[in-house]
C-alpha cells in the first residue's frame, strides 16, 4: 500500500506553500488506494510549539486533507512528534557512532562561512572536513572550550536516484555535500537523520515535498543505506512563488491559512490550488476528494509555480 505523509515543521499558521505540498502528498497518495500519515517536525520544540501543530491538524481537516494517522491522533508507529522520539534517534546515532562514521565537528557558523570552501546549491557549505581528523588531545582541548555538533563521513560517492516527477538527479557526496551534522551541539538529533529514521519507520513509501529538499535526498538516500532501512520513493515539488517571484513564507500573511479562511470556503481554496498545479482548467470550487480520480503527476508542473495576480 502507499503510504504518503505530511512532516510540516509547524512554526506558524500553513501558508498556501505548505498547503500545496499536502494537497499533492495526499492525491498522490489516494489516487493509489494509500493512506497518509501525520509527522510534526518539531525538533525546534521551541520554534513549534504544539499550539501550531494542533492549529495545523484542525487546518487540514477544514481542507478535507485530514490525515489518516498520526499526529494527535497517535497510531502504531508513534510517537508523531519528533519532539518525542529523541530515544529512536539515538539509537540509530549510536549505530552510526559505532560504524567509526561519527566525529565532533567545533567548527562555529562563521568559520564555515568565513572559509573558502564551495558552496551547496542550498547556500550552504560543502563542509571542507576541518575537524575531520582532529586527535583525540585536540578534541579534548576544543571540548573544553564548546561542546562540539557531530558529524557523518560521507564517502566520495556519487549517489543517483530518479526522482518521481523531476526525473534523474545525481550528487556526490564528498564533493556536492561534506561531511553532514547528524546531531546539533545542544545534543539534539539533526533533520537529516530524524527524517530518514522516522519515514522509514512509520513505514512511508512515498516522500511528496518542495523542490528545496531536492538535494538532501542524496544523503538521505545514503543514510537509508547505511543503516540498513528501506527508503521511500521522493516526489519533489516546484516552489510556489508570489506574483512578484519571490518565494512564498511565512511573513506572507496574506497567503496564511488565517486570512484565506476568513475569505474562502475550502472547496475555493482546493480549486484555485488545483488550477495553479495544473489540475483543474480553471479555478472553480473544487472538493479534494473530487481531484482523485484525475490525478496525475504529469499534470503537474516541474518548474516553479507563480501565483497569478488577484488568484488568492
Ligand atoms: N519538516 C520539513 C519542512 O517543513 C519537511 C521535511 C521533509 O518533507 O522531508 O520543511
Amino acid at each position: 500500500m502507499t503510504v504518503g505523509r505530511y512532516a510540516p515543521s509547524p512554526s506558524g499558521r500553513m501558508h498556501l506553500g505548505n498547503l500545496c505540498c499536502c494537497l499533492l502528498a495526499w492525491l498522490s497518495a489516494k489516487s493509489k488506494g494509500g493512506k497518509v500519515v501525520l509527522r510534526i517536525e518539531d525538533l525546534d520544540a521551541m520554534r513549534c510549539p504544539r499550539r501550531f501543530a494542533d492549529l495545523l491538524e484542525a487546518d487540514l481537516a477544514w481542507l478535507g486533507l485530514a490525515a489518516d494517522e498520526g499526529g494527535s491522533a497517535g497510531g502504531p508507529d508513534g510517537p508523531y512528534y519528533q519532539s518525542e522520539r529523541a530515544d529512536i534517534y539515538g539509537y540509530y546515532y549510536g549505530k552510526l557512532a559505532e560504524m567509526g562514521l561519527v566525529y565532533p565537528c567545533f567548527c562555529t557558523r562563521s568559520q564555515l562561512h568565513a572559509a573558502s570552501a564551495p558552496h551547496r546549491s542550498d547556500g550552504q557549505v560543502v563542509y571542507p572536513g576541518t575537524c575531520r581528523g582532529l586527535t583525540p588531545e585536540q578534541v579534548a582541548e576544543k571540548s573544553r572550550v564548546r561542546p562540539p555538533a557531530w558529524r557523518v563521513r560521507v564517502p566520495d560517492e556519487t549517489i543517483r536516484f530518479v526522482d518521481g516527477h523531476l526525473g534523474p538527479y545525481a550528487e556526490n557526496l564528498a564533493r556536492d555535500c561534506g561531511d553532514f551534522v547528524v546531531r546539533r551541539a545542544d545534543g539534539g538529533f539533526a533533520y537529516q537523520l530524524a527524517v530518514v529514521v522516522d519515514d522509514a519507520l512509520m513505514g512511508v513509501t512515498q516522500v511528496v515535498r518542495g523542490a528545496d529538499l531536492l538535494s538532501s535526498t542524496p544523503r538521505q538516500l545514503w543514510l537509508y543505506r547505511t543503516l540498513g532501512l528501506k527508503a521511500p520513493e521522493f516526489c519533489h515539488l516546484p516552489l510556489l512563488l508570489a506574483p512578484d517571484g519571490r518565494r512564498l513564507s511565512k511573513r506572507d500573511g496574506d497567503q496564511s491559512l488565517e486570512h484565506l479562511q476568513a475569505k474562502y470556503t475550502p472547496e475555493q481554496v482546493i480549486g484555485r490550488l488545483a488550477y495553479v498545479c495544473g489540475l483543474a482548467d480553471t479555478p472553480a470550487p473544487r472538493a479534494a476528494a473530487e481531484l482523485v480520480d484525475g490525478f496525475c503527476w504529469d499534470k503537474v508542473p516541474k518548474q516553479d509555480i507563480c501565483l497569478p495576480e488577484g488568484l488568492f
